[in-house]
């Protein structure tokens, strides 16, 4: 687990001694507020918004493991360094502003949000009613680490800015777990909002849109979603793998074809096809056009 140090929250108060009965002294104390305010203004932490915490006493804790959820989103990224602090709240440290994602976009206005957002870390071996759970529970905001951790990079993110994003969207949830939370559809409509958001992203198709969910049976859950001008389908699926652990993976299913092919392949052909649609242009204008300074100008 990666710790950081962090300067102190909350500065001392002026001590007491300070607060002399005569005139002059009122106005060293009130200086004394007022520098200090300044300094509170000028290196306040930000509040953390995600926190690990453990499920209740006798439940199937993955908190111990939580070194691991962190070591995963840190491998998702190479632009932010994420931690846990000393209270077990997420941090974000930018050690790349030039190669930032959307992934670290949502993640840090997710720790830096004012709500509070636990993620109650279990294993696969919790139930819910009797039943495993798949990925998340929002009324008992456990997060089933198993579960995240048999998911594929895309899947992954997806699924934590889903719940993430669900969870902050209700004033004072933390303070409402266990209970039957009013407003999950609103809240899971704007998960799923942020999940198509970040695929757009992670394509580059701004035309992606969510188009359907659907419990399947036998622990196969489908998300869907489409680019009607890209042509192309998106599947998030989740499958049941050994041991009862429910992983999900992105797979496209191109117009006119009938397999579907991950969506790793997807973003390499994508990547070749820009490539080889960028060399083109240049071998065009290369016959018109000198460049100097990177910017093109007419050919004498
Ligand atoms: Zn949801």
């Amino acid at each position: 687990m990666k710790e950081r140090a962090t300067e102190p929250q909350v500065e001392p108060a002026p001590a007491a001694d300070e607060r002399a009965v005569s005139g002059a002294g009122m106005v060293a104390w009130a200086q004394t507020l007022q520098r200090t305010a300044g300094n509170r203004a000028a290196r306040r932490v930000l509040s953390r918004a995600v926190e690990m915490r453990a499920p209740g006493r006798g439940e199937a804790s993955a908190f111990e493991r939580r070194g691991e959820f962190v070591d995963r989103i840190n491998r998702q990224t190479p632009g932010v360094l994420y931690g846990l602090d000393e209270n077990n709240l997420l941090t974000h440290e930018v050690l790349d502003a030039s190669s930032i994602q959307n992934f670290d976009t949502k993640m840090m206005q997710f720790i830096d949000d004012t709500n509070l957002a636990p993620m109650r870390l279990i294993t696969n071996a919790g139930l819910v009613d009797g039943q495993r759970l798949l990925i998340d529970s929002f009324n008992l905001a456990y997060v089933d680490l198993d579960d995240m951790l048999a998911c594929s990079d895309l899947s992954f993110q997806m699924n934590l800015i889903h719940f993430l994003e669900e969870r902050l969207a209700i004033p004072d949830y933390s303070r409402k777990i266990g209970t039957n939370i009013a407003g999950f559809n609103r809240a899971h409509r704007a998960g799923i909002a942020a999940e198509t958001e970040h695929l757009r992203s992670v394509v580059g198709d701004p035309d992606i849109q969510f188009t359907f969910e659907e419990d399947q049976g036998n622990g196969r859950v489908v998300f869907g979603f489409r680019s009607r001008p890209g042509r192309y389908r998106i599947f998030h699926i989740f499958t049941r793998r050994t041991g009862g652990v429910q992983g999900g993976d992105v797979f496209v299913l191109k117009e006119g074809e009938r397999r579907q092919i991950s969506i790793e392949q997807f973003l390499e052909e994508r990547a070749t096809a820009a490539t080889a649609a960028q060399v083109e242009r240049e071998r065009l204008q290369g016959a018109t056009e000198h460049r100097a300074g990177g910017q093109s100008v007419p050919a004498p």
